[in-house]
């Protein structure tokens, strides 16, 4: 990889590819408005990187690797409208886990100098863009058995943007 190049990078829970199916099934049967997110790109960030000198990234790998946190069950049950029109699938309760690894991430990315945006973390799935403001669609209850997390590089491509997982690392096992 060039050395030289800025990545746009974040950390993120992939959203497994049979649920990221369900989910995609669900919303194209609503006929929500927008431009719809394409099911391979469904994930839930963690914290955005912005763009990054290419040479940090063995530094930024390394970072994450001694972060331990349970697995845990996500249960997306709300749908709501946020920022710019965006529709997306919402955590009615945050298990304390996914609050763990979101902190335990955020300060060492400060503590690495990275600024982070200054907003409160709200975990979203983003299913469409551009959609009319407006009551939407009651979803049934998706639950997402998250066991990993991971570093991805966000790249422009003709039709859209692209994800590329870069390291992927396990949640460990919940005791019990
Ligand atoms: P595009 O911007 O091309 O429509 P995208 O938003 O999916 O596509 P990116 O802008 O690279 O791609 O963002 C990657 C992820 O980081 C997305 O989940 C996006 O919502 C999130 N993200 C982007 N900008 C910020 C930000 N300033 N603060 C928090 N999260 C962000
Ligand atoms: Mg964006």
């Amino acid at each position: 990889m060039n050395t030289d190049k800025p990545l746009r990078l974040f950390f993120a829970l992939p959203c497994p590819p049979p649920l990221a199916g369900s989910i995609c099934r669900w919303r194209d049967a609503q006929g929500l408005a927008g431009r719809p997110v394409p099911e391979a790109n469904l994930h839930l960030t963690l914290a955005f990187l912005g763009s990054q000198p290419a040479h940090t990234l063995d530094a930024l790998v390394q970072l994450a690797r001694p972060l331990h946190t349970d697995a845990f069950v996500l249960r997306l049950d709300e749908l709501h409208t946020i920022g710019h029109g965006f529709a997306c699938l919402v955590p009615s309760q945050v298990p304390p886990p996914l609050s763990h690894l979101v902190g335990q991430l955020h300060a060492k990315l400060c503590a690495h100098g990275v600024a982070l945006d200054s907003r409160p973390f709200l975990p979203h799935v983003t299913l469409s863009r551009e959609t009319a403001p407006g009551p939407q669609p009651r979803p049934p209850v998706f639950e997402w058995r998250v066991e990993r997390f991971g570093l991805y590089l966000s790249e422009n491509v003709g039709h859209g943007v692209q994800y590329r997982e870069l390291s992927s690392w396990p949640l460990t096992a919940p005791r019990g």
